[in-house]
């Protein structure tokens, strides 16, 4: 067993999957590789490319005719109605694509390998997952089966007694909090934005007593959640005192992303992996949503850097500058802002800090009640 994390990735996640109209449609997990490498952070024995899961292992959580529906549907290249209205699938919100099952199969191979990585000690990064809004027997916003899920249950029937999920992606983590609500092996806490799809996550919302959630206003700034870490995730944490953590990293909080109204920088959520990576002798990250390409793979190339402590080049060499340049973005409506040069030639973001609002320590002060 080796004390260095291991980073899981696969080559679908790096070839055309969302068509590229979809917020999904834009290369992510390729990026981070890229970056990552001609940064020099992945030596030889630390990169894994992710297994396919199997129909077997989806079913640990998933409903088979599910399963069985969305397989047909790649391989039909179509959706009939019936299976669009009962499954959620060819929608506009979760489209067929040619290779919609392989890589939703793949995308929770990783995670479940990452999982059985992690349950004999040690770290695991798996960018490609985080699909946490994805439900027993449908898609739901953008994920077709729900990967943290997986890796959750893979730990636990690893033998471990107790897993704790931290969710810091901007929207709420809904799918995992409904598969393990009132499961007393599993605690799970949540900050994302208030209001904001998929409008569950409430402050009173406590799942059945193994949850917690923290909605936070519009402009949540880094301030804001280092304290939503320190006094409401961690003191939680420990009270808890989990074998492994599990952390849904969204990059879709950050201010730069199109789909939330959060301000973050990348470095509040490099912090944040750092604080949780040290609860337990088990550590596995996932990705999630993070809708702006660049904000999104320097994020987590930096998530990879804080998990190995390699320090962030204030400047880019110009072989990774040239993969954040390479990168292509159909999102026009937000093309007006321009896009500055740091998104090519840096990682960290500028700080956000800012005023701890009201309504933020509420929700801190409110988690921690008993
Ligand atoms: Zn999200």
């Amino acid at each position: 067993m080796t004390a260095d994390p291991l980073f899981f990735g696969g080559e679908i996640f790096c070839r055309r999957g969302y068509p590229k109209t979809h917020p999904l449609g834009i290369a992510r997990v390729a990026a981070v590789i890229d970056l990552c490498e001609r940064l020099d952070w992945l030596p030889a024995g630390r990169y894994v490319e992710s297994p396919m899961a199997s129909e077997a292992e989806l079913a640990r959580f998933h409903d088979p005719a599910y399963i069985a529906a969305l397989r047909r549907a790649q391989r039909d290249k179509r959706v009939p109605v019936e299976i669009r209205e009962r499954y959620a699938i060819g929608t506009l919100e979760n489209p067929w694509f040619e290779t919609v099952y392989d890589r939703a199969a793949f995308c929770c191979g990783g995670a479940i390998a990452a999982a059985r990585h992690v349950a004999a000690g040690g770290t695991a990064y798996y960018p490609a997952g985080g699909t946490h809004h994805g439900r027993r027997d449908r898609a739901s916003g953008f994920c077709y089966f729900n990967d943290p899920v997986l890796a959750i249950y893979a730990l636990l029937d690893a033998g471990l007694g107790r897993v704790f999920y931290a969710d810091i992606d901007g929207h709420h983590g809904d799918g995992v909090e409904l598969a393990f609500a009132g499961d007393p092996r599993v605690f799970m806490v949540s900050v994302h934005e208030a209001g904001r799809w998929p409008n569950t996550g409430g402050l009173a919302d406590r799942a059945g007593g193994n949850a917690r959630n923290l909605p936070v206003p519009a402009g949540f700034n880094d301030s804001e959640m280092d304290l939503a870490i320190d006094e409401a995730f961690l003191p939680l944490a420990r009270r808890f005192a989990p074998d492994a953590v599990v952390v849904t990293c969204g990059a879709d909080a950050l201010a730069e992303d199109p789909l939330t109204r959060l301000s973050l920088s990348n470095g509040a959520l490099w912090r944040a992996v750092a604080r949780l990576a040290g609860l337990a002798p088990r550590t596995l990250i996932l990705g999630g949503g993070g809708y702006n390409p660049w904000a999104t793979a320097r994020c987590w190339a930096g998530v990879w850097a804080t998990l190995n402590r390699y320090p962030i080049p204030d400047r880019l060499p110009p072989a990774a500058e040239e993969v954040l340049r390479g990168l292509d973005w159909n999102f026009e409506d937000l093309e007006d802002e321009g896009r500055p040069e740091r998104w090519f030639t840096t990682l960290a973001d500028p700080p956000r800090p800012g005023p701890v609002r009201d309504p933020v320590r509420a929700a801190v002060a409110a988690v921690l009640l008993a």
